[in-house]
């Protein structure tokens, strides 16, 4: 039905640039494209991105990233049997790219401001100080037996020893699998058995909203039912006494022993970065795989374009590393462009409805990336809450994760933004790795409209499909969301079900991606997204299958005895105060 990029291979060297001087024909300038005289503005470059997705992402993958080797082609592709390739021959690092490279110029710069559940007890982590960091992880892991290719679950609350590790995985060739610190020991033992995990990675206790989160003892559940795991080290949050067996090693302890110097292992653009898993109209959570150079390049260049991200600033992505929003936009997006992110350990309630502004205020951030439920629970708490605190350093308002209702978008563009800055309400999903639409970049000064991430980023081409699989054309139309193009950032599998990737993704509307979610094209070609089309619930910004209601339902007695019907009481309780006590759950 509908034309893909098919196999394309050139030389490599015809993408080589003669200048760089940037145009700003779009929101941030794009050097790479400057010479291309026939580009006068956003428009042509977004038809160019579409129509030459091999010189787009090509020239960009190699003024981007940093490659040991560089590749010989840029996309082959066979769409029917979900066999997606970027930048074959191609080799590199991500840990190289996130952090090694930085070094030289950034060293002393911040990479990471970590923002302790305590608040006022921030820590900050330079990039030689990171860097450190993963190389002694990185010795640690290998040391113990872990291979290239290998699986390492991350159970880890959100701080900078979980950027190190997850880094430390991807210096070594391993691939991590973060499963949120907040899921049961059920369900982190469904995980490490799908992946078949040897190396798990966890803390004493995990502290969130004042409260404690026994992730050890979760952990020791979980393992009891995992032959497979060998080996478990375990940092130290709190510094609990927690019971250690034959199989726990201390993490600090074996780090003190290691060289901060670990060489990095140079690795094909396809090998496996990470794994994430995520719900399925089925039971079964998906391990969702992202390859290297493909997903690394696409959340670098949405990090900067969408966000207009400028040298020095500080980003504050609030989403925690165990979502695709925390491993993108808080840890590889960032990393990879040389930026300062937050890791946020805490609760937008934490210790009153002023969290997020009190911080924004004494860290200074320049850009805040949060989930539309907690803005529209904070919008409830009041305006005073957000009057107290300067948050004149705040450029852009991000948010992620469900549509952006008109009240909570006025608040945050009014109360919050004072009118200053752009809200840009953005769409993607752990699939595609990356913001696939939303409202920047853009021409400069373009108009935003409030409740929609409105505009396909470059590269990204939106299809509406109706019930008979046939496009849906024109302006004010309705449709199942598909993705006619190909962009580096997909994932390419699931982890062992290639089959289940096929029939998911590219069986329902042969010749697309089918994302699973509704979407209305208004007038201008502008996208609204109206929701899930399957059984999936979205809560609190994630996707929630049966597995996870059900493992929530399990834990929560006090829940199921709330509710009458469970589906429709939990639903109910997710849009009232109720939220944050079951965020801690998830
Ligand atoms: P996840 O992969 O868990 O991050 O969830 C992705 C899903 O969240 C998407 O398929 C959508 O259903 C929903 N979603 C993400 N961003 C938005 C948005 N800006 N507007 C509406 N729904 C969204």
């Amino acid at each position: 039905m509908h034309k893909l990029v098919r196999s394309a291979r050139f030389a490599v060297k015809t993408l080589r640039q003669t200048s760089l001087c940037a145009r700003t024909i779009t929101t941030t300038p794009f050097p790479e494209f400057a010479d291309l005289s026939q580009l006068k503005s956003h428009d042509d470059l977004h038809k160019f991105s579409l129509e030459n997705p091999e010189q787009f992402w090509g020239r960009l993958a190699l003024s981007r990233l940093q490659w040991d080797e560089e590749f010989q082609s840029v996309l082959n592709c066979e769409l029917e049997k979900g066999e997606i390739d970027w930048f074959l021959g191609g080799k590199l690092n991500a840990s190289v790219n996130c952090v090694d490279r930085h070094l030289a110029t950034r060293g002393d710069q911040l990479a990471l401001i970590w923002e302790r559940d305590e608040p006022g007890t921030e820590e900050y982590v330079t990039y030689r100080e990171l860097s450190e960091m993963v190389g002694q992880i990185a010795n640690v892991l290998r040391n113990s037996g872990v291979k290239k290719g290998g699986r390492v679950a991350i159970y880890l609350p959100m701080a900078p020893i979980t950027v190190a590790t997850m880094l430390a995985c991807a210096r070594i060739g391993a691939v991590h699998s973060v499963v949120f610190a907040g899921f049961s020991a059920e369900a982190l033992a469904s995980r490490i058995q799908d992946a078949e995990v040897e190396t798990v990675v966890t803390a004493d206790q995990g502290v969130r909203g004042g409260r404690i989160i026994p992730l050890k003892q979760a952990v020791d559940a979980a393992v009891a039912q995992c032959p497979s795991v060998k080996r478990v080290f375990v940092y130290q949050r709190t510094g609990a006494d927690v019971p250690m067996g034959p199989k726990d090693i201390p993490l600090e302890k074996a780090m003190s022993g290691e060289s901060t110097e670990c060489a990095p292992v140079s690795l094909a653009s396809e090998d496996t970065l990470f794994m994430l898993y995520t719900s399925g109209s089925t039971g079964k959570p998906k391990g969702i795989a992202h390859s290297i150079a493909g997903y690394l390049l696409y959340v670098a260049t949405t990090f900067k374009h969408v966000f207009d991200y400028q040298p020095g600033e500080r980003f504050g992505c609030v989403a925690d590393i165990g979502w695709i929003t925390g491993h993108s936009y808080a840890l590889y997006g960032p990393l990879c462009c040389g930026a300062t992110t937050l890791l946020f350990e805490s609760s937008p309630i934490y210790p009153n409805p002023g969290r997020y502004w009190e911080m924004v205020q004494r860290l200074q951030l320049n850009h805040i990336y949060l989930a539309p439920t907690s803005l529209r629970l904070l919008l409830k708490a009041g305006d005073s809450w957000v009057n107290k605190y300067d948050l004149s350093s705040l450029r852009t308002l991000g948010c992620v994760g469900e549509p952006l209702n008109h009240e909570a978008w006025d608040w945050y563009y009014e109360v919050v933004g004072q009118k200053r800055c752009d809200v840009i309400d953005t769409w993607w999903q752990t699939e595609t790795g990356g913001i696939c639409i939303s409202p920047r970049p853009s021409s400069p000064g373009a108009h935003i409209e409030p409740g929609m991430p409105m505009r396909p980023f470059f590269g990204i081409k939106p299809v509406l499909v109706d019930e008979k699989n046939e496009e849906v054309n024109g302006e004010d139309v309705e449709g199942a969301l598909c993705l006619g193009s190909l962009w580096p950032g997909m994932a390419r599998t699931i982890y062992g079900d290639h089959q289940r990737y096929i029939e998911t993704y590219l069986k329902p509307c042969p010749g697309l991606y089918y994302t699973g979610d509704g979407a209305h094209r208004h007038k201008g070609g502008n996208y609204q997204i109206t929701g899930r089309m399957d059984d999936v619930v979205n809560v609190t910004g994630h996707r929630l299958g049966t597995a996870e209601l059900e493992d929530i339902m399990f834990r929560n007695t006090v829940l199921l005895v709330k509710c009458g019907d469970i589906l429709v009481a939990f639903l109910v309780d997710m849009q009232n105060e109720d939220l944050p006590e079951l965020h801690q759950q998830f």
